[in-house]
């Protein structure tokens, strides 16, 4: 297909950076060219899509995706992951840099994954690097080979080949972050906080969540805040679960702190209340909390304390999860922490944040303007605005589906919204332009990285 195909987009529901209204959008070349009145496009040459009431809105923008290839590709891996992303309506995500091997905490782990990306991605791909301990000297090489930031752990991260960061080793990793001007992206549970609370295996889930208590957060963001307060460092505090962060990170702001926030679909649709004793599918760090701590985060959120809503999509192979329904103990303390969502996380928060009276534009700004902006991409993503890249979704807002694992895009059957009903259907994708057919050939790779969306196309090169 030629790069240069012109189409006009027709919605009487285009979501734009601040409301939604009646429009016609040009797209030419990959991007796009014009914003116009509902109906006054006629351009020649161009194919018309016209999407009557559904609305189109920018593509998401997923910056917490492990898709955990090369190395644990039997877990998720690049064509299954960017094809659940494309279904889902994501047109680009950032690979967290573990539970591939090797972790993207070297050049050539990097290398790596440019290279398994290679012709097997339907979004667009960018990467994260990892901070652990004793690569100090990698950061600068991967910072200038274009990672988005580095993330850290401060408790154990589940996988012996990322181990976590003393508090010793946090300050001078932040402090080699601030001297690089690359942004901190830290898994904030403290681990003396867990070890002190109470552990009793089983398929319990509240045993499960006493062994991860909001402290640890609490404790994990507050030693982190200080530390970027010493460094100067940008820091941002992945997947909040409990809303008892919140007042710190309030407050280091107001102190001048660089401090950002995610939360996760999970954290603001589902509550401890529902899960099930052995719903292992459930099981994710920080854990899912009570009812009354998703209602504090839905404010929060709302109160624009929050920069972004990602997936943290983080499956592995369904015998890890120990479900009981595949014959598996169930058991919370030893199953696999993390849950599969991409291709469902835009209906999932639809469904809520309709609910409580938030419209297609608010959704917008926390799933692809925000994630954007959190990694520089906000100049070419995360936005139906004139030269950006033409990454769109047509979005049923009143569509209803029940969710069945294994009608969805991700490599294993297994997610917690499974027989949930949610409102919201992708109905097409375009990536820069074109529809995204998942049952066809991707286009050619583009990787990403900061400053540009547009930095390659075609492979992994320069
Ligand atoms: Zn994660």
């Amino acid at each position: 297909m030629p790069l240069s195909q012109t189409a006009v987009i027709r919605s009487r529901r285009v979501v734009l950076p601040d409301d939604e209204r009646p429009a016609d959008v040009l797209v030419q070349d990959g991007l796009i060219a014009r914003i116009a009145a509902h109906g006054s496009l006629a351009v020649e040459g161009a194919r018309l899509a016209d999407l009557g009431d559904t609305a189109l809105l920018p593509g998401l923008v997923d910056t917490h995706v492990h898709v955990n290839e090369p190395g644990r590709t039997a877990w998720e891996g690049f064509a299954t992951a960017t094809r659940a992303a494309a279904a889902g309506g994501v047109t680009t995500i950032v690979d967290m840099p573990l539970n591939s091997v090797p972790p993207t905490t070297t050049l050539a782990g990097l290398e790596a994954k440019r290279k398994a990306v290679e012709g097997r991605a339907w979004v667009d791909v960018g990467f994260w690097g990892g901070t652990v301990p004793g690569n100090l000297a990698d950061l600068e090489p991967l910072h200038r080979a274009g990672v988005f930031g580095f993330k850290s752990f401060l408790a154990p991260s589940g996988v012996d080949e990322f181990p976590h960061l003393e508090p010793a080793g946090l300050e001078t990793a932040l402090a080699e972050q601030a001297r690089l001007g690359a942004l901190a992206i830290v898994h904030a549970e403290d681990p003396a906080e867990l070890a002190a609370a109470p552990h009793q295996p089983g398929p319990r889930y509240r045993d499960f969540l006493a062994s991860r208590p909001a402290g640890a957060e609490v404790a994990a963001v507050s030693r982190l805040l200080a530390a970027a307060r010493r460094t100067g460092a940008r820091a941002h505090v992945l997947h909040v679960s409990s809303a008892a962060v919140l007042p710190l990170l309030r407050r280091a702001r107001a102190e001048g702190v660089e401090v950002t926030a995610e939360t996760c679909p999970h954290y603001l649709a589902l509550a401890a209340e529902h899960v099930p004793d052995g719903g292992t599918a459930f099981k994710c760090c920080p854990p899912i909390r009570d009812e009354a701590n998703r209602e504090a985060l839905w404010e929060a959120l709302a109160a624009g304390e929050f920069i972004a809503v990602v997936s943290d999509h983080s499956p592995s192979t369904p015998d890890l999860k120990l479900l009981p329904e595949r014959g598996g103990s169930g058991d919370f303390a030893v199953a696999w922490g993390g849950i599969a969502s991409l291709q469902i996380g835009l209906p999932a928060v639809w469904t809520e944040a309709r609910r409580r009276g938030h419209g297609l534009a608010d959704v917008a700004g926390w799933m692809s303007a925000g994630p954007a902006r959190l990694v520089g991409l906000d100049g070419r993503k995360g936005a139906i605005a004139v030269g950006h890249d033409a990454d769109l979704i047509a979005f049923d807002p009143d569509g209803e589906f029940t969710v069945h694992a294994d009608e969805l895009q991700h490599r294993h059957p297994v997610t917690p919204y499974e027989g949930r009903v949610l409102t919201g259907v992708v109905r097409r994708t375009w990536l820069r332009g074109r529809v995204v057919d998942v049952t066809g050939e991707p286009f050619g790779t583009r990787l990403v990285r900061p400053g540009t969306a547009a930095a390659e196309e075609g492979g992994p090169g320069r």
